[in-house]
């Protein structure tokens, strides 16, 4: 019979202790925002949706409710749901560098992957931040006009409301995502390829800055007055999209020229936590703006509801 000496015998009940510490203090995989970033945005934009919009999307329990979702799309990367773990991995970001590789973004989300495909390479390697975004928006769009339809014939809406507002905070994670420079890039933790300026190439950058720094340094009414005004997004919403995306791209470098000063330890510096507050104020802006535009689009004809095939 194995017999363990005393110590050994303290090691096998510390072990897993140690393992459970380890475990729980690394940083979640690109989350984006973290838990306190993502409601964030999400409040921001439902408490400033212009008043043209419905009421049900802007009730106290509207704003409750979309707050809540900020974060829900993050809800589903447990391993205790394996396959839906995997499938919605790529959608939360998009490494714009070896998309463009591939020639310009197609405006369906199969396309894109049978170009990939056939570049031997594969979608969830590059991510489908875009094509998720502009689907989750259509979805509200299309309960919108639902929501018109049955105001207009006079009958109960409440149902129609609920798949409303659940599509509103949906969205809200992945464009809120999407104002997060580092989802949008190969650099997305850590800097890759020349490296005159020496950023870091160590894994932590992604979530020591939108996680822990924001939790304890952003605040509602901060980023609140960096928000834009409300205005319909004209034009085609994909588009749209990904000209916010490579907007948020350009301050890849930003974000490692703020690590590199220690910008996202504890406090940060003013120049940090200002960035900070900018980008997640241009998420809220944009959700704001995406649900005012779904409203506004939704009240167009459609001439055959049952198109296609
Ligand atoms: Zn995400």
């Amino acid at each position: 019979m194995l017999r363990l000496s005393p110590f050994p015998r303290l090691l096998y009940r510390v072990l897993p202790v140690i393992a459970f510490i380890f475990v729980m203090l690394q940083p979640p995989a690109t989350r984006a925002w973290g838990n306190e970033g993502h409601r964030l945005i999400n409040r921001l934009a439902a408490i400033t949706l212009p008043a043209e919009v419905p009421a049900f999307l802007r009730s106290e329990a509207a704003i409750n409710e979309i707050e809540y979702l900020g974060p829900e799309p993050d809800r589903w990367r447990n391993h205790a749901e394996e396959e839906l773990a995997a499938a919605q991995a790529p959608e939360h970001f998009i490494d714009l560098e070896p998309a463009d590789a591939l020639g310009p973004l197609p405006r369906n989300r199969l396309d894109f992957e049978a170009k990939v495909f056939a570049a031997g390479q594969r979608p969830e390697k590059i991510g489908l931040q875009p094509w998720e975004t502009t689907e989750v928006w259509e979805r509200l769009k299309a309960a919108l006009r639902e929501y018109r339809n049955l105001s207009a014939a006079k009958q109960d809406t409440r149902s129609v409301e609920a798949v409303a507002l659940f599509y509103a905070g949906w969205l809200g994670h992945y464009v809120g995502d999407g104002s997060q420079p580092l989802h949008t890039t190969d650099k997305y933790n850590g800097w890759l390829g020349p490296n005159p300026n020496g950023y870091t190439t160590e894994h932590q950058i992604h979530w020591q800055f939108e996680g822990p720094f924001v939790a304890a340094n952003e605040h509602e009414p901060e980023v609140r007055a960096r928000m834009t005004a409300p205005k319909a997004i004209d034009g085609d919403i994909f588009d749209s999209y990904v000209a916010y995306l490579r907007n948020s791209a350009t301050y890849v470098e930003k974000v490692y020229q703020l690590e590199k000063a220690g910008g996202f330890v504890g406090a940060g510096s003013a120049e940090s936590r200002d960035f900070t507050a900018d980008r997640l104020a241009a998420g809220a802006s944009m959700l704001r703006d995406m649900i005012y535009t779904a409203w506004i689009e939704s009240g167009k004809p459609v001439t055959d509801p049952f198109g296609g095939k």
